[in-house]
């Protein structure tokens, strides 16, 4: 059998200590619901880290045995540390996987890698959104129909200032009248990297059987093909070829001997 998956799902679990619904929805955290989730696919080690702890949970040691890395922050995104966030975005262009959800889209580690303000629109109704699966060829959306219903939730709308997907895997429409790109990819060095939108704190969401398919299929996708440290070597030719001594002159132009 292939070796498990290495899981580490990062909280910033701050909200379910504070807040009765949400400790309600939550009591152990929204990252033990995921876990459990993730742990149920089979193929997945599934560790769990969180803002509180030493180093944020995110030793060298951890951060190294992780292959696929979930993140979820939403009010203490500031106090994630330089540090910390340097050695997730190196570990990520080596071939980490990672995969952001929700109010993560304004983590440092997230506008980090996509190099852009993440900025977006918000209303928090309650309303129903509707994620449409627009890729139903892709790994993410194995088993998932055409679209996912979710009953209740926060609304997220556009301009969501990101760079371009490399492919766009889900478009929410929203009660209220907008749209959100909700499920999108990229590749930043050898590490592929998932934006997931559902995942608010108030609501079930993480509960949702298909949000946690989404999931698990992510971890999948997101897993590494290589994980390679970067190197930049001067190099010696494959061809036998002879040193040039070119003397361009004082004009930059080839004289002729
Ligand atoms: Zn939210």
């Amino acid at each position: 059998m292939a070796d498990k998956i290495k899981v580490t799902v990062w909280n910033e679990f701050r909200h379910e200590k504070t807040n009765d619904a949400v400790k309600k929805l939550y009591p152990d955290g929204m990252h033990m619901v995921i876990g459990k989730a993730l742990k149920a696919a089979g193929d997945m080690d599934v560790r769990y880290a969180t803002l509180d702890e030493p180093e944020h949970g995110l030793t060298e040691k951890v951060v190294n045995d992780t292959d696929v890395m979930l993140w979820w922050g939403h009010m203490a995104h500031h106090e994630v540390s330089d540090e910390i966030v340097k050695r997730v975005q190196k570990k990520v262009l080596e071939g980490m996987g990672l995969i952001v959800l929700h109010s993560g889209h304004f983590s440092k580690i997230f506008r980090t890698m996509l190099g852009t303000n993440c900025s977006l629109k918000w209303r928090e109704m309650a309303e129903k959104e509707r994620l449409w699966n627009l890729e139903p060829g892709h790994p993410i959306t194995e088993g998932i129909g055409e679209y996912i219903e979710l009953p209740n939730t926060e609304m997220y709308g556009e301009r969501f200032d990101i760079p371009t997907p490399d492919k766009l895997i889900f478009v929410s429409w929203f009660e209220g009248g907008e749209v959100f790109r909700s499920g999108c990819v990229w590749e930043r060095g050898h590490g592929r990297i998932f934006y997931f939108r559902p995942g608010h704190e108030t609501y079930p969401i993480f509960h949702n059987k298909e949000v946690q398919k989404v999931l698990v299929n992510a971890v999948r996708w997101a897993k590494p093909r290589i994980m390679k440290e970067d190197i930049c070597p001067n190099t010696q030719p494959l061809e036998k070829i002879e040193p040039k001594h070119v003397d361009f002159g004082k004009a930059g132009i080839l004289q002729s001997s």
